[in-house]
């Protein structure tokens, strides 16, 4: 259909002066001037249920956050070069929710940035260059994280001492073998072969979602093995929680919890600000050591007053509306939902994820698993077109991301289901 003329001429003047990189989700691109909740409101004054940003997590325009950050730009801003009592505060009440061996924390502004730290630091602390992620990571955009991000492109190169493996995605486990099994084999061959090379491993990082890799979440306990592998070869395990964090996977505030292991360091980012830029690394303290005694780190804006207002009005809500717990039960019905609309479709291989964060995946054959991206594509912009925001992820962008606010509640997981279940009686 037709673009509103002012959206038309909006994208044109943003053609012309935006720089490269800024495409534009959906075939009939859409400008939102307003939100609350789960819910967007386009120029016209028509609602739409996002289903997709995970960064406003306690909802968009939380009233309680929009407080906190107006009250602080209007009474100051300093940064960690001064003693700020509300920062030490906060750094105590979120490294609460860790387990006692993570107890230090640095703030820095983006999530490429928090992991552009924590892989300086693990570098540090085991004398080694090598890098382990899953074959179709994203881990941010810094030129060191890039080289460890195979999902750049052709232009964005690997780095020498980066080495891919699987996905966690457990149809690829060989028959009497455990996922458990496979993903240690492929830690294994990943640090034999850098050792090959001339590279001691320094870390294996993973996204606790696998979001970019397709979303693969399940079954939780694998990682006990691989961190055991990676630490017999003297490397450190870091969580990526940018995506997985603050109680995404509904079950705890933290992904790696679901595997009941304890990781050397934990980036996040994303949610942590409700929209403000304020991500996290958080350390076991002997792990930041080395590279705190030989490097200077000064970030500007990372710990200042302003973002981590945000932060901390972020948790109050957490504790207040008891988050987590809603995230559980509104996942599980989400996911239930979407397995019994899909159950007969020749066109759905799976339907997974866990808590708010789940993935359908579209095939053109449930036996060959053969990628259906076309067809992935026509039910995103058809939600779109009635007005529920998703998109997809995946090797093949052939997996439907459903990844709403978390102020998703129980009205939106219903409108949500009919709304895919129209959408589902024509496509799948
Ligand atoms: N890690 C993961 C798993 C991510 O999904 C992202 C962002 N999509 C990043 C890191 C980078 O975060 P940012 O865009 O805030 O730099």
């Amino acid at each position: 259909s037709e673009l509103p003329e002012h959206l038309r001429r909006t994208i044109q003047r943003r053609d012309e002066v935006l720089g490269p990189g800024y495409t534009l989700i959906y075939r009939e691109p859409v400008e939102f001037v307003a939100g609350h909740g789960a819910h967007l409101t386009d120029r016209d004054g028509n609602d739409y249920l996002d289903a997709y940003n995970n960064v406003p997590c306690v909802g968009h325009a939380h009233p309680h956050v929009a407080e906190a950050v107006a009250r602080q730009v209007a009474v100051v801003n300093t940064n960690t070069r001064y003693v700020q009592e509300a920062l030490v505060e906060y750094a105590e009440r979120l490294l609460s929710t860790f387990p006692e061996e993570l107890s230090k924390l640095s703030i820095a502004c983006s999530g490429s940035e928090a992991n552009d730290l924590a892989v300086r630091v693990a570098r540090f602390h085991t004398g080694g260059e090598g890098i382990i992620v899953t074959r179709w990571a994203y881990h941010g955009i810094t030129r060191e994280v890039a080289s460890f991000s195979p999902t750049l492109g052709a232009g964005s190169p690997l780095g020498p001492n980066v080495r891919l493996i699987d996905a966690p995605d457990p149809r690829l486990v060989a028959p009497g073998s455990t996922l458990a099994e496979h993903m240690r084999q492929q830690v294994r061959g990943a640090i034999d072969d850098l050792e090959r090379h001339g590279y001691r491993l320094a870390a294996l990082i993973t996204d606790c979602a696998h979001s970019s890799d397709g979303i693969f979440t399940d079954p939780p306990g694998y990682m006990r093995a691989v961190v055991e592998e990676v630490h017999t070869a003297g490397g450190v395990y870091i969580a990526d929680e940018v995506q997985s964090g603050f109680a995404r996977l509904g079950e705890s505030m933290w992904g790696f919890s679901r595997h009941g292991v304890v990781p050397d360091i934990v980036t996040m980012g994303k949610p942590m600000g409700n929209g403000l830029p304020i991500s996290g690394v958080v350390f076991r303290p002997e792990v930041c050591e080395e590279f705190g005694r030989n490097v200077r780190y000064f970030n500007t804006f990372g710990g200042s007053s302003i973002p981590v207002a945000a932060g901390a009005a972020v948790l109050d809500v957490f504790e207040k509306e008891n988050v987590q717990q809603r995230v559980l039960e509104n996942g599980n019905v989400l996911r239930a939902g979407l397995r019994e609309i899909t159950k007969n479709s020749p066109y759905v291989a799976e339907v997974r994820g866990a808590g708010l964060y789940v993935g359908v995946e579209i095939v053109k054959d449930r036996e060959t698993l053969e990628p259906d991206r076309a067809l992935t594509e026509d039910v995103i912009n058809d939600m779109r077109d009635r007005r529920i925001l998703i998109s997809g992820t995946g090797t093949s962008a052939n997996t439907l991301k459903i990844r709403p606010p978390l102020a998703f509640d129980s009205a939106d997981v219903t409108r949500f289901l009919d709304t895919f279940a129209e959408v589902a009686k024509n496509r799948l």
